[in-house]
């Protein structure tokens, strides 16, 4: 255990079980996603200060006006992303603190996450070292261009929230993959796009708050 976090140590299992319970009461009922969710420890991902409060049901401060999500939206947009289907290659815009990614590297065979933000993005490369999560691949660019050289992806999940879906992303989508992500500004709505042969589908779930998804590097 790393030192920055000992002082959770004990208390992290039994917290991150309450956790998983409480998810289950709120409807997630994907056990691949409650299992990667019950090996991944939250608390890594957040300050020292707030390490307790890392298993509430709650979107934390990760610095630079960024959050990182509630554990019951991270498990939605997941057991959605999956459809209680194995993952292959995946998608994540806005890697954060790279709890999210670090999940999904748990359900899926390889996961591409991309940040805009140069101190998330290093950090995020720490944690998930940290967690020696290999098959989770950080960028530092604009996400909304997604990863052309890597697609097309069979899940892609956007961590903030945009007016319109991407064109580059919805091109890098493979015929029969998932995408989810908030859409819309003041009120936003977490959405769902399948793709087929014959084209796009979008299904509109429930309402969210996430932070807006941003332009350019910085
Ligand atoms: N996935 C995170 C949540 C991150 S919050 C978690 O596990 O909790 C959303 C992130 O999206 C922020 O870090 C923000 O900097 C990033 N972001 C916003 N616009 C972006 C863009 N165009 N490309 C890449 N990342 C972006």
């Amino acid at each position: 255990m790393n030192v920055r976090h000992a002082g959770i140590g004990m208390t992290s299992q039994r917290t991150r079980s309450r956790m998983i319970e409480r998810l289950r009461t709120q409807g997630i009922q994907d056990e691949v996603v409650l299992e990667a969710m019950t090996a991944v420890p939250r608390h890594i991902f957040v300050d020292e200060a707030l390490a307790s409060r890392a298993y509430d049901d709650v979107s934390l401060p990760i610095g630079h006006a960024q959050t990182i999500s509630q554990p019951y939206i991270v498990a939605r947009m997941i057991e959605m992303l999956r459809n209680g289907k194995q993952l292959n290659r995946v998608l994540e815009v806005g890697t954060g603190c790279g709890y999210q990614a670090a999940v999904l590297g748990q359900v899926a065979r390889e996961v591409y996450s991309v940040e805009r933000i140069q101190p998330l993005f290093k950090r995020a490369t720490d944690s998930l070292k940290e967690l020696k999560a290999r098959n989770v691949i950080l960028s530092y660019a604009d996400g909304t261009m997604g990863r052309p050289e890597i697609a097309p992806f069979d899940g892609i999940i956007m961590a903030a929230a945009a007016l319109h879906v991407p064109q580059a992303l919805l091109e890098q989508l493979a015929i029969g993959g998932r995408m989810v992500l908030p859409l819309g500004a003041r009120e936003q709505f977490l959405t769902l796009i399948e793709r087929d042969e014959k084209g796009f589908h979008e299904s509109r779930l429930e309402a969210v708050k996430f932070v807006p998804i941003l332009t350019g590097k910085a």
